[in-house]
């Protein structure tokens, strides 16, 4: 019998399926049966072993079987770091200040540029290692350092490379108007131009891209700018999201739900207006309450006009060397919860299903169900709510992906 077709079972869990969209967490007394890296059956461990007669078996102990976690917003490949920006932000310059004044986005770019592919990844892996560690099954990873061709291929390459080094799936987008090169100040129109006319085709032809996002903000590029570049995105089959409405309200949200994005991220001055564009789009919200802690902001999303308009809400590190340097989906899952309110059943939602719609990915991940990848994440934990009350906690008993567990 060929390997790929030998069954596993992952028996005596309590398992959180994630698949039904109740609020609470209910947890089964259920089976999982897997072939190939992919769930097969769901069901009680008796029929599965009469189904599946010669399966081996993986005894979870009793413990807490989830979907494996997902990190759907990072820029975690980068080279450099910023920690003088935290010694300025503490004698009270503001982030629009340090990167009106060279710093911000624009340093790193400077320093990746510098990089080559093996140095971003070797950067990137410990951060990409701890995530692992808290039971990530999945990453996106955005470009947006390079500002030019190459290295924003460098980047995305770095990206893919990752995804094949670590058994994690990795999702890669282009952020090509996440600010403005340096070496094009003052001609935003310009570079937007350029953008539409030769980066955009070139990175779609590279096929080193899952998606493509930008920056809508005062500091970046205006509403009418990203509108140009998604369109010139979606013309070359790359499907958009937004980072949008972070630092003021600049109805990004609503931009991006008419370009059918599949994410709009941060949202803190997103209005009712917003929310509603996004639940008529089905786009997800994306919150990414590290970045709020790191920049010490005041504006909170507006979580409950989300929360009633149905708009499905994920959780994300946001992991970048200046406003979230956090490589930690649990502490985001706790800051969602202490800063933006979220239920824990949310932030568990915001880090499985809600991630993967945000990636375009939960026909294949985000849930245990038949058919989906078995990417699962097995917890030293009696309850589901301590994976969002803790810090620092290493509640990760075992990881699979794609069935294979890491030891
Ligand atoms: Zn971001």
């Amino acid at each position: 019998m060929p390997a790929a077709s030998a069954t596993r079972l992952i028996a005596n869990g309590r398992v959180w399926t994630g698949a039904a969209p109740r609020p609470g967490i209910e947890l089964e007394s259920t089976a999982i049966a897997e072939q190939g890296g992919r769930i097969v059956a769901v069901a009680g461990i008796g029929e599965l072993r009469r189904r599946y007669p010669a399966a081996a078996e993986l005894d979870a102990g009793g413990r807490l079987v989830t979907p494996g976690l997902i990190d759907c917003h990072t820029h975690i490949v980068h080279a450099g770091n910023r920690a003088a920006e935290i010694e300025r932000r503490l004698a009270g310059e503001s982030y629009e200040s340090i990167a009106r004044a060279g710093g911000g986005i624009v340093a790193t770019v400077r320093a990746t540029r510098a990089a080559t592919v093996q140095q971003l990844i070797d950067g990137a892996l410990p951060r990409v290692d701890a995530l692992l560690a808290e039971g990530v099954t999945t990453l996106e990873v955005k470009s947006g350092y390079g500002l030019e061709l190459a290295s924003e291929l460098r980047m995305l390459q770095a990206a893919r490379d990752i995804g094949r080094l670590r058994a994690l799936t990795v999702a890669t987008t282009y952020l090509g108007a996440h600010a403005l090169p340096p070496e094009r100040s003052g001609d935003s129109e310009g570079y937007i131009e350029q953008l539409c006319r030769e980066l955009i085709p070139a990175v779609a032809a590279s096929h080193l891209a899952d998606a493509f996002d930008a920056y809508c903000e005062r500091m970046a590029f205006s509403a009418a700018q990203v509108a140009r570049a998604f369109e010139a995105a979606r013309t070359h089959e790359l499907p958009v999201k937004l980072h949008a409405d972070q630092l003021s309200n600049m109805h990004a949200a609503a931009l991006a739900a008419r370009h059918g994005a599949l994410s709009a991220d941060h949202l803190e001055y997103t209005d009712a207006e917003g929310v509603a564009a996004l639940a008529a789009a089905g786009t997800v919200a994306v919150l990414l309450p590290g970045a709020f802690h790191f920049l010490r902001e005041r504006q909170r999303p507006p979580v409950e006009l989300l929360r009633r308009a149905g708009v499905p809400m994920a959780v994300a590190t946001d992991c970048n060397p200046g406003t979230s340097p956090m490589a930690s989906i649990l502490t985001a899952m706790n800051f969602a919860a202490l800063e933006f309110g979220l239920s824990t059943a949310e932030c568990l939602r915001g880090a499985t299903a809600a991630a993967a719609r945000a990636l375009g990915l939960l026909e294949s991940t985000g849930t245990i169900e038949p058919g989906k990848w078995c990417d699962l994440a097995i917890w030293n934990v009696a309850e589901p709510a301590e994976l969002v009350q803790g810090i620092g906690m290493r509640p990760l008993h075992l990881r699979l992906w794609h069935g294979r567990p890491d030891r």
